[in-house]
């Protein structure tokens, strides 16, 4: 199954995705884990790409896709059961590019879900979390962009036909539940 999570900064994406990965043996790339790698690294790479992370812009486009691509050559080698990209897509023109890397090696995604969160309870689960670029300014600007760039994307697949939403409040248990009836029925 190939999977694409979507959803705001602190939507739960990330405390979902070792169920998802027990459940169906998905292998997971998370964009934000990947970047936070090369900047403790002390990378060329992290070192572009951490004033951005820093002030809660999307880091550029050519880092991130060569990330991508090289996770997806080796998921695609290594993990018969497909994947799951969290934090990525994250603006059209990722979403573009992932459509063309995905129909080159013909393995089109399955399902988008996306979390829906509403704005004030995602202030507080950042606020609540104290990762180094969970302060107040960074989150409001985290936000903005999502607004901006990422949420676009909703449409983006629902035209696609891709979109299931899932209701990303009530307990862990409870969304767990919601993303396993969602992905089971497309299994
Ligand atoms: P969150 O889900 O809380 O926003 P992430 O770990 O997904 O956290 O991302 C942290 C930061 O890493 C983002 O604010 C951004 O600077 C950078 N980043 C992550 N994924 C991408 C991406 N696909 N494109 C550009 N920048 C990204």
């Amino acid at each position: 199954m190939r999977i694409v999570l979507l959803g705001a900064p602190g939507s739960g994406k990330g405390t979902q995705t070792d169920a998802i990965i027990a459940r169906y043996g998905v292998a997971t790339v998370a964009t934000g884990d990947l970047l936070r790698a090369e900047v403790a690294a002390g990378t060329e790479l992290g070192r572009r790409a951490k004033p951005y992370m820093d002030a809660g812009e999307l880091a550029p486009f050519d880092i991130v896709l060569g990330m991508i691509e090289n996770g997806l050559k080796t998921l695609a080698q290594t993990n018969p059961k497909g994947f799951m990209m969290d934090g990525f897509p994250r603006d059209l023109a990722q979403a573009e590019a992932l459509d063309g890397l995905l129909t080159r090696i013909g393995q089109p995604l399955d399902i988008v879900l996306f979390f829906e969160v509403d704005y004030e309870e995602i202030v507080k689960r950042l606020l609540g979390r104290g990762r180094a670029d969970d302060n107040e300014e960074t989150i409001r600007n985290r936000l903005r962009v999502y607004e901006e760039k990422t949420a676009p994307l909703i449409d983006y697949y629902t035209r696609k036909g891709l979109l299931r939403q899932v209701k990303g409040t009530g307990s862990i248990e409870e969304i767990s539940q919601r993303i396993q009836a969602a992905l089971d029925a497309v299994a």
